[in-house]
């Protein structure tokens, strides 16, 4: 069967990684996480100290050092799930820590580090069988995507399940400061200037404020299957 191209974007917290994951299973393709690419940035930015928890942050200093970030995916036996490298070390928990999760908004709002990523994006692309999710996929790393989808729920719900996420995880951050990430992430994503967080022409909306994993995956195996008779 024809290899296609599947993008994903959407908000915050809607499980497009899982969804994202689920379908590359399912079809046997690869999946790439693009959001764990710009927080690997944000991880690099706050281990260098480009990013100061008062002092703001430096986007000079980021900008000059992104020939020397280097991101890698890798495939852990163990989960059954590719693992996140920068510069060779495995970072896939840390950078999915709140303090990343708090400054990943500014980092991926600099052009050269979308300018970047979106180039090494494409690049894993080219030989399609292929799902990637993120912000801008559907929009401008593969706007000629075969299938296109966008992704939201209520945010009440994306703050409860990230809260039970991280409380699984024995974080103790309260839920209304979750809520409110939540929200920030949300403007921050639609309001940037470069690339900001739209529902790209022609892609397929999936709001899963109320749906199982399964009935998600029976939508896309449709919706599969629309554009395979087309
Ligand atoms: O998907 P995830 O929540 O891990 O993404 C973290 C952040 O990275 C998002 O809030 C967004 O600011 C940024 N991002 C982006 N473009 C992408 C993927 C993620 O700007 N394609």
């Amino acid at each position: 069967m024809r290899k296609i191209i599947v993008a994903i974007d959407g908000h915050s917290s809607t499980g497009k990684s899982t969804f994202a994951k689920a379908i590359a299973a399912k079809l046997g393709y690869v999946y790439v996480d693009t959001g764990a690419m710009y927080r690997s940035v944000t991880l690099y930015a706050l281990q260098q100290q480009f990013i100061k928890e008062q002092g703001g942050i430096s986007e000079k200093d980021i900008v000059a050092h992104l020939p020397a970030i280097n991101i890698t995916f890798r495939y852990n036996k163990g989960t059954g799930a590719s693992d996140t490298y920068l510069n060779g070390e495995n970072v896939e928990q840390e950078i999915r820590g709140f303090n990343v999760s708090q400054y990943v908004s500014l980092v991926s709002a600099i052009p050269e580090v979308r300018e970047r990523m979106v180039r090494l994006q494409q690049e894993m692309g080219v030989h399609k069988g292929i799902v990637m999710d993120g912000r801008d996929i559907g929009t401008v790393v593969f706007p000629q995507a075969e299938l296109k989808i966008f992704m939201t729920a209520d945010p009440q719900v994306r703050a409860e399940r990230r809260y039970k996420e991280m409380k699984e995880k024995g974080s103790e951050v309260p839920f209304e400061e979750i809520l409110e990430n939540v929200k920030h992430r949300d403007y921050e994503d639609e309001h940037r200037a470069v690339a900001p967080l739209r529902r790209a022409p022609g892609a397929l909306l999936l709001d899963n404020s109320h749906l199982t994993p399964e009935q998600q995956m029976e939508w896309f195996l449709k919706q599969l299957a629309l554009i395979r008779t087309q």
